[in-house]
């Protein structure tokens, strides 16, 4: 007990520290848990923002081995929403004081692309008076199309790593040019140049990831300076080449703790960032999200997608509140943080204090 107390007093954590973290159990485990509680109160206080979140797409170029609506995957039913009906969504978080959106899709890399996420980002701030925060998550870009989207109006980009270790990187993608770790690498610089607030993240618990490389990953957040980041359990999908590897994984309430290992470690190693409850963290416990919030995440991504289409973004299987209306997803978020100690920061962007500190 006595050690765990030194790494926890400490301000900078070697490798060995991390992995010795995310392996605490029991008594352990809640020492890490109360540290990380008590340093996002000194450091982002108790506010938790929400971003709508708009899954406008499930239409994809790539075929990353996890993900369930890769580009391969013939069973998916794709969807693409219309400009009303995302200009609606984006209306809904406005007038619901939610600060801030999220736009989400499969990535697609040809130019009419690029000319309709523009015209979104730009009708967005004009139905919003400009309010609205806007953060994409839509793949690798050209850094033309990263400044293009910069100037319509986002100022937060989420493009997760996966994995910072190359060779891991490799064994979940396939190997080809449009899959390239290094190309991954060079756009989430590009969108640091651009301007964005920049987020990242991982997959927790994928086939053949150890302990250390969970810690490679924390410390690659803190080397490239992220001011966001969004992680959670890896879920298999039944229609993806991943899946043929599901009897060598962790069970999922173990994927689950080790999930809000991650952040609580996370929450020490860059104590003013923006970390987000993944959605996925749900899908394992319904009070999942509540419980990320409770050891250092400060973010929430409520979908309202409309209620139509979210079965068809299914990453994973069991996606939760994939019946819900927007509407009915709101009421119930407002008791969860409510009982997670939290206070929702209504109507505010809760841009990432990290930023601010770091331009
Ligand atoms: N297409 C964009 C991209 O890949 O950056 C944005 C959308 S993509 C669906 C968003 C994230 O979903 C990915 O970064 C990945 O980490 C996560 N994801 C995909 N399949 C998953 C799975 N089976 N389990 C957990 N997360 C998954
Ligand atoms: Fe497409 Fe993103 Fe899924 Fe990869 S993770 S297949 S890029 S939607």
């Amino acid at each position: 007990m006595n050690d765990i107390n030194n790494i926890l007093a400490q301000s900078e954590f070697s490798r060995e520290d991390i992995v010795r973290l995310l392996s605490l159990e029991g008594e352990e485990k809640a020492l890490l848990f109360r540290r990380a509680a008590e340093v996002k109160a000194e450091n982002t206080g108790s506010e938790v923002y929400f971003r709508g979140l708009v899954e406008f797409s499930n239409v994809c170029g790539k075929n990353c081995y996890y993900c369930g609506i890769r580009k391969d995957n013939d069973e998916v039913k794709r969807y693409n929403l219309s400009d009303e009906e995302i200009l609606a969504a984006a209306r809904f978080a406005w007038e619901n004081q939610y600060g801030s959106l999220v736009l989400q899709s499969g990535e697609l890399a040809s130019p009419a692309f690029a000319d309709r996420v523009e015209n979104l980002l730009r009708e967005i701030k004009k139905l919003s008076n400009g309010e609205l925060g806007i953060t994409i998550s839509l793949g690798e870009q050209s850094p033309e199309v990263y400044r293009r989207w910069f100037e319509a109006g986002a100022h937060r980009y989420l493009l997760r790593i996966e994995s910072s270790t190359p060779e891991l990187y490799r064994k979940i993608h396939p190997n080809d040019e449009l899959h390239d770790f290094d190309t991954r690498i060079a756009c989430l610089r590009s969108l640091q140049e651009a301007g964005y607030q920049t987020g990242t993240g991982v997959m927790i618990g994928l086939p053949f990831q150890t302990l250390e490389n969970l810690a490679d990953d924390l410390l690659f957040f803190k080397n490239f300076d992220i001011d966001m980041v969004g992680m959670g359990p890896y879920l298999e999908h039944a229609e993806t080449p991943l899946y043929s590897y599901r009897e060598t994984l962790m069970p999922l309430q173990q994927r689950f703790n080790l999930s809000l290992k991650m952040i609580a470690v996370l929450r020490l190693l860059m104590p003013d960032i923006n970390i987000a409850a993944a959605t996925a963290l749900q899908a394992i416990d319904p009070l999942g999200r509540e419980k990320a919030v409770k050891v250092g995440a400060n973010v929430i991504m409520p979908n309202i997608t409309p209620g139509l289409y979210r079965n068809d973004y299914a990453l994973y299987q069991n996606k939760p509140c994939v019946d819900e209306e927007p509407e009915q997803c709101k009421g119930c978020l407002d008791a969860r943080i409510a009982l997670a100690e939290g206070e929702i920061g209504y109507g505010k962007w809760g841009d990432s204090k990290h930023f601010h500190k770091r331009v």
